[in-house]
């Protein structure tokens, strides 16, 4: 074992963002915070890389700073529906916008926001430990836990498991049960392109869904999406979309390709004992709707004020309100997703009544109301109806 400290208040398993948001928001709180991770940085992930207003809001919060240079703002969300014939020309393409309703998103690399979000974990005084994978954790007594690590154990009052969706915290500590909906398949590359939008684009294609999120002055980071493993390959899912792959010809790879496999994950419990989960370890909602990031944040503030309030039991509550809208959106864009028919129609809808659009975004980003989430989903409903 090293000399650094055998025991401290609050361990964290993981340091992605969810785990160094925690530690960052504990240690705010006057807790003494060490965070493991088995990896170093600066850590990168696939990820859409878009954050929302609110997103960018919280990691001011956690005393992040972000150079405008390093990144690219976004003013709002479009959807693109195409419908390409069999050479790939587009036979119509819908598309509708919308601005948020107050600031910015931003586009950022992935493995930048790490960079930030360790600096501030470091100007908070937590001890970070890299290349320290955990390997278990038991209990020491009612009230303190033994994490074990290759060269010995630490003993914390708290554990969280911010070890990301394949987490071995929950498995360790009973929290396994949950639902998840069917897998989806993954791809990102960033190409060295001038971004064309001010939004992030989400085009929907027959199979597949693209979005791009511009995240430098001449950079864009491209996810495609498919439930189906035959299309995971980006080329191939990139013929869906004429639209971006026109836009790309030519342009030269900034990264190298990155896969993942998602799903909407929810857990029956958070929280175990001293024992409590955060960020995609303690579910994952679809990346389509671009909140993975904004909600491990908000769990995190959450975890923070119920720890130093030792009153850790009250986070599973908390997380599950927190998590409820983002689960619902996700839940509707999959169903999107499967329908192309009404999904059609729905873009139609919206781009004739852009105002619609705008007002859904603005419920989803958390300006809205939820009265105004069924006057607004009502109206949208009658508009499918009159459009059929
Ligand atoms: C394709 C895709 C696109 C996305 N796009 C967006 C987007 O545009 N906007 C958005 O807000 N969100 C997006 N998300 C979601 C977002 O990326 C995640 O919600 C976020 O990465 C969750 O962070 P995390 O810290 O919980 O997990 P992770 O980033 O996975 O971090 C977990 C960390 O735990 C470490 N670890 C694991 N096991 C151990 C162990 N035993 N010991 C020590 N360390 C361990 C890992 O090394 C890792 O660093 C996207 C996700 C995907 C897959």
């Amino acid at each position: 074992m090293n000399s650094r400290s055998q025991s401290t208040d609050v361990f964290v398993v993981g340091g992605g963002p969810a785990g160094l948001a925690t530690a960052i928001a504990a240690s705010q709180k006057g807790l003494r915070v060490t965070v493991a991770d088995g990896a170093a940085p600066s850590i990168d992930k696939p990820c859409g890389e878009g954050m929302m207003p609110e997103t960018l809001a919280a990691l001011r919060s956690l005393g992040v700073e972000i150079e405008p240079q390093e990144v690219r703002k976004f003013r709002g969300i479009s959807f693109a529906q195409a419908f390409v014939q069999k050479d790939e020309r587009v036979q119509e393409d819908t598309r509708v916008f919308a601005d948020f309703p107050q600031g910015a998103g931003i586009g950022m690399r992935r493995h930048l926001l790490h960079e930030r979000l360790v600096a501030r974990a470091e100007e908070c005084g937590v001890e970070l430990r890299w290349n320290t994978p955990v390997m278990g954790i038991d209990a020491a007594g009612t009230h303190r836990i033994n994490v074990q690590l290759s060269l010995g154990k630490i003993s914390a009052r708290w554990v969280i498991g911010a070890d990301g969706q394949g987490s071995r915290v929950r498995r360790w500590s009973g929290l396994e049960a949950a639902r998840r909906t069917k897998l989806r398949h993954a791809r990102r590359r960033h190409y060295r392109v001038s971004p064309w939008s001010e939004y992030v684009e989400i085009y929907w294609g027959l199979h597949s869904q693209a979005y791009v999120t511009p995240v430098g002055a001449e950079e864009v980071c491209i996810v495609v999406m498919s439930e189906s493993a035959d299309r995971v390959s980006f080329d191939q899912a990139l013929c869906e979309f004429p639209q971006v792959k026109t836009r790309l010809a030519g342009a030269e790879l900034a990264s190298r390709e990155r896969g993942a496999i998602t799903s909407i994950h929810t857990l029956r419990h958070v929280q175990r004992g001293n024992v409590a989960l955060v960020g995609d370890a303690s579910g994952s909602v679809d990346p389509i709707t671009g909140e993975g990031l904004r909600l491990a944040f908000r769990q995190a503030f959450a975890l923070a004020d119920f720890i130093s309030a030792n009153e850790l039991p009250a986070y599973e509550r908390a997380h599950h309100d927190l998590a409820r809208h983002p689960i619902r959106m996700g839940h509707a864009m999959l169903w999107l997703c499967r329908h192309p028919r009404i999904r059609a129609r729905l873009i139609r809808v919206m781009a004739a009544k852009p105002d619609l659009f705008a007002a859904l975004l603005a419920t989803h980003a958390g300006h809205g109301s939820p009265a105004d989430l069924l006057s607004n989903g009502a109206l949208l409903g009658w508009r499918l109806l009159a459009n059929a």
